[in-house]
């Protein structure tokens, strides 16, 4: 999970400031109102995507993506591009191909 360091009441501060930084002083002055949303501090996604620390890519990965049983898992978390829209689809493509690709007599049919 990327946390969140600035404190809510200076985000908006401190975004300005970068933006000052880049464009100057009159930032400040054509500023009305602004709005923050913090991923990691949501309750609803606890962060923006996955991220792996250092050796947990390779130990958990075979596992991730494994189906279990009837369930077979997609995501960008089980995708050889985590934390992208591309491997989101990537793993959407992986588990189209694991789902039909199992042998008819898997469904009953
Ligand atoms: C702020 C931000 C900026 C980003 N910028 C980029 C970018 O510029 N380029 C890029 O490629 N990627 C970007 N990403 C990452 C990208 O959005 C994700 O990698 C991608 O959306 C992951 O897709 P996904 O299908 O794996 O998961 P998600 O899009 O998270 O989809 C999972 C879905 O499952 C649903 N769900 C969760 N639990 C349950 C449950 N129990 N029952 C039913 N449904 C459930 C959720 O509501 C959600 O709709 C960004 C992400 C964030 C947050």
């Amino acid at each position: 999970m990327i946390h969140c360091p600035i404190e809510e009441g200076d985000r908006i501060r401190n975004a300005l400031d970068n933006m000052a930084t880049v464009h100057g002083k009159q930032v400040y002055e054509h500023f009305l109102t602004g709005a923050f949303h913090s991923w990691s501090q949501y309750p609803f996604s606890g962060g923006a995507f996955s991220m792996f620390k250092p050796h947990q890519e390779t130990e958990l990965f075979p596992d991730i993506r494994a189906p279990e049983g009837r369930v077979h898992f997609a995501g960008e978390h089980t995708s050889t591009a985590p934390a992208w829209v591309e491997g989101a689809v990537q793993s959407g493509i992986r588990v189209a191909h694991e789902v039909t690709n199992l042998p008819r007599t898997y469904f009953g049919w």
